[in-house]
């Protein structure tokens, strides 16, 4: 088991636990992830008092190893966690939060154009990367700085929150100056240490999910941000890399459902990551919606085929306006509204 001692705990309430623990003849040791302290206990003779652990001062939680905690359900009635990007982007309540925006920022005045239009046609925030993990090192690799800036004007103009990608733990005082929300990529989802950080800061955070994570992984990357004190979390599914070759990943709907059921963290899902072909974007998205997703993250592109990047899996203006037409019935069935 892990006891988590509080952030403000001093050297001699460390020494308590460690004396109730000796007292109990059990195994233990200190762990500090970024200043946070725990320690991981082995008792084998079944002798410790946990009770006795809990209410000592300075402790946070008491937890059995290896279960996402934090982010579970304790029960079945627990409801979904609410998390508001900006000042009103609400994803986990009844109504549905729709992302969409181009893969990266190319230009103020085509943000400008997207922003407009995908607000118009229901969206409540706007996505767009300026720091871009790409595969290849000879690929756009985003604006920096100067994209956030763009990005914030479009959300000014708009009112639609900004949800951005951080790649690096350097980062993320400058993406969280301009974000209403820190994207943690595919990529990215087990870099422990960039977890750690963006659950050590206030902005929410949209965390997608690896391509070869399991659900386990998944929900243990999120408790990673939630130890640090941010239990703003939204999972995202985004495809898994499978044999499948007609689909650029494979959308695997059914963590929807079951993290439903294990966690009360929101879930949205990316149909254009998670089959990179537009015409299955609005199908997917529907049927995400269908199996209880909370939201969706959506490429949208003025010109798709002049896009910077992803422009196969960007929904024109008139593509994303149809498909945002097409959802209320499939909210409607699910229960939910837009
Ligand atoms: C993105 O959403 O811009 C992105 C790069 O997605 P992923 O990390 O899921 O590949
Ligand atoms: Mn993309």
């Amino acid at each position: 088991m892990i006891v988590q001692m509080k952030s403000q705990c001093a050297k001699e309430d460390i020494e308590h636990v460690i004396e109730i623990l000796d007292e109990a003849n059990t195994q233990h040791f200190l762990i500090e992830l970024s200043g946070i302290k725990m320690i991981e206990v082995f008792d084998f003779s079944h002798n410790l008092d946990i009770d006795r652990l809990k209410n000592s001062p300075m402790v946070e939680r008491v937890v059995k190893k290896c279960t996402p905690y934090l982010a579970a359900k304790q029960d079945s009635t627990d409801e979904t966690y609410q998390i508001t990007l900006g000042e009103h982007a609400t994803f986990g309540g009844k109504k549905l939060g729709i992302i969409a925006g181009p893969c990266s920022v190319e230009t103020q005045g085509h943000l400008l154009e997207i922003a407009h239009a995908v607000s118009e046609a229901g969206a409540v925030a706007l996505r767009g990367g300026t720091f871009k993990p790409r595969t290849s090192p000879y690929s756009f690799q985003g604006l920096g700085e100067a994209g956030l800036e763009m990005l914030a004007l479009a959300g000014e103009e708009t009112g639609l929150a900004i949800v951005t990608e951080v790649m690096g733990v350097e980062h993320i005082p400058l993406v969280s100056k301009y974000a209403d929300a820190l994207q943690i990529g595919s990529r990215n989802m087990h870099n422990s240490n960039l977890l750690l950080a963006v659950g050590q800061q206030a902005k929410p955070v949209l965390l997608k999910r690896g391509w070869s994570a399991t659900l386990a992984e998944f929900l243990m990357a999120a408790e990673y941000i939630m130890l640090g004190g941010n239990r703003n979390v939204i999972l995202c599914e985004r495809g898994i890399r499978t044999f499948e070759e007609f689909t650029r990943n494979t959308l695997s709907l059914a963590v929807v459902p079951e993290i439903k059921r294990v966690s009360r963290l929101p879930i949205i899902a990316d149909p254009s990551h998670g089959t990179g072909r537009r015409h299955l974007v609005a199908p997917m998205g529907n049927a995400a919606i269908a199996c209880g997703a909370d939201g969706l993250i959506i490429e949208v592109h003025r010109a798709p085929e002049q896009a910077w990047c992803d422009g196969d899996q960007s929904l024109s203006h008139q593509e994303f306006e149809a498909f945002m037409k097409s959802l209320p019935a499939f909210a409607e069935a699910a229960g939910r509204t837009l």
